[in-house]
């Protein structure tokens, strides 16, 4: 049996998934934050929504990640905190600060353009490092070595209705490596020649041409004109700065352990965009998956409710909404997935959506 997430009713939980009582069928799978002291409260906030919503029905392990040591108070409220296990790591230097070839003078300079421009977090050092940390270290970190699945958490940010279902479940009974509840537009200045690079990379380290059929390539590339039928168009390959809102993000660890996505992460950061630039790991995970994963790995979870500041999502359907005791206070124009840069539409368009509605419509 199949369960969709958009179909799912009690029936088919109980059948499949043993019910949300049932934590004997655990999946090996952990609770990721990358944190810093700080931001205690903020953590034990996430930390709390996600276990009363989630985690206290399976309790799943934790993992905290810091580039320095976690105080004494951080490790002691987070531990009493959870559900599962807690577990923090220390990040080796090697895999946060800044490589050695990155031209010092030239970055310099280019922080200080981007601090100009009022890039967000354009000026900021330590914001390059956690993003090239998330882009191709969290998943090599020792303490992670033994789980197969991670659902990644930020500090103050908010569950707001129950989850319906163990996600770690469907991602590995749907076969599935990439989970996502928002879709956006990126900031083009952030990553002027991310898209080039990538192309690049195509030619130079692939060896063979990306499957645009099956893969989520159409999703993330413009096409020629909107306004004609897609069928009359030929696609173009620009990159539509679509993506993937990674602070939220449930994933299969081996797709980014895997040779395939380590040589493409290796090509774009030899280029040093990490740094002069001023990449973010949401894009380079989302143009990563929509181009080395098949289109039905990438799952949308529609009924996972969301809020990172300043944009949240819950479930459309309001007898979900009131049956997953969902408690929103967010004002409508925050809610991300009917404004115009949410990529949404086109992800149901042009992405898993045709294929997955297919699906879902033959079940009834
Ligand atoms: P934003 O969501 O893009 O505004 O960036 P955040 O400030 O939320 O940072 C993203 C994630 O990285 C959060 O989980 C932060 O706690 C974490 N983070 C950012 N910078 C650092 C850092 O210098 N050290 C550590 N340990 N974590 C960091
Ligand atoms: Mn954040």
């Amino acid at each position: 049996l199949k369960i969709s997430s958009s179909t799912y009713n009690d029936d088919t939980v109980n059948e499949e998934y043993g019910g949300l009582n049932n934590s004997t069928r655990k999946e090996n799978a952990v609770l990721l934050m990358l944190v810093r002291n700080w931001e205690l409260p903020d953590a034990l906030k996430s930390m709390r929504a996600l276990e009363d919503r989630f985690n206290r029905e399976y309790h799943y392990d934790w993992v905290f990640l810091n580039d320095v040591p976690f105080d004494e108070r951080f490790i002691e409220a987070t531990t009493m905190m959870a559900s599962g296990r807690t577990k923090y790591g220390l990040i080796p230097t090697e895999d946060w600060n800044k490589p050695d070839w990155i031209d010092e003078e030239l970055f310099e300079s280019r922080l200080k353009e981007m601090e100009r421009q009022k890039v967000i977090y354009g000026g900021s050092r330590s914001y390059r490092n956690m993003c090239r940390f998330n882009s191709g270290f969290f998943f090599r970190q020792k303490i992670l070595e033994e789980y197969d699945y991670y659902f990644r958490v930020e500090p103050d940010v908010e569950y707001f209705c129950d989850f319906p279902y163990d996600p770690f479940e469907i991602m590995r009974s749907q076969k599935k490596k990439y989970g996502f509840v928002m879709t956006l537009v990126e900031y083009k200045a952030t990553i002027p020649t991310l898209w080039n690079t990538v192309l690049d990379y195509i030619k130079q380290d692939r060896h063979r041409d990306i499957d645009k059929e099956n893969s989520l390539y159409e999703f993330i590339t413009d096409w020629d004109d909107v306004k004609t039928p897609k069928s009359l168009v030929q696609p173009t390959d620009n990159y539509n700065m679509c993506h993937f809102w990674s602070n939220f993000e449930i994933g299969d660890l081996n797709f980014f352990r895997s040779d395939e996505y380590l040589r493409f992460f290796d090509y774009l950061d030899r280029t040093g965009g990490f740094y002069y630039e001023r990449w973010g790991d949401a894009p380079v995970h989302s143009i990563a998956a929509a181009l080395l994963l098949k289109q039905d790995e990438v799952i949308h979870f529609d009924e996972i409710s969301y809020m990172h500041a300043p944009y949240f999502t819950l479930p459309q359907a309001d007898y979900f909404q009131l049956k997953q005791r969902c408690i929103c206070p967010y004002k409508e124009k925050n809610r991300i997935d009917f404004r115009d840069i949410s990529c949404l539409n086109r992800w149901w368009k042009d992405g898993t959506g045709k294929k997955f509605m297919k699906e879902t419509y033959s079940m009834g």
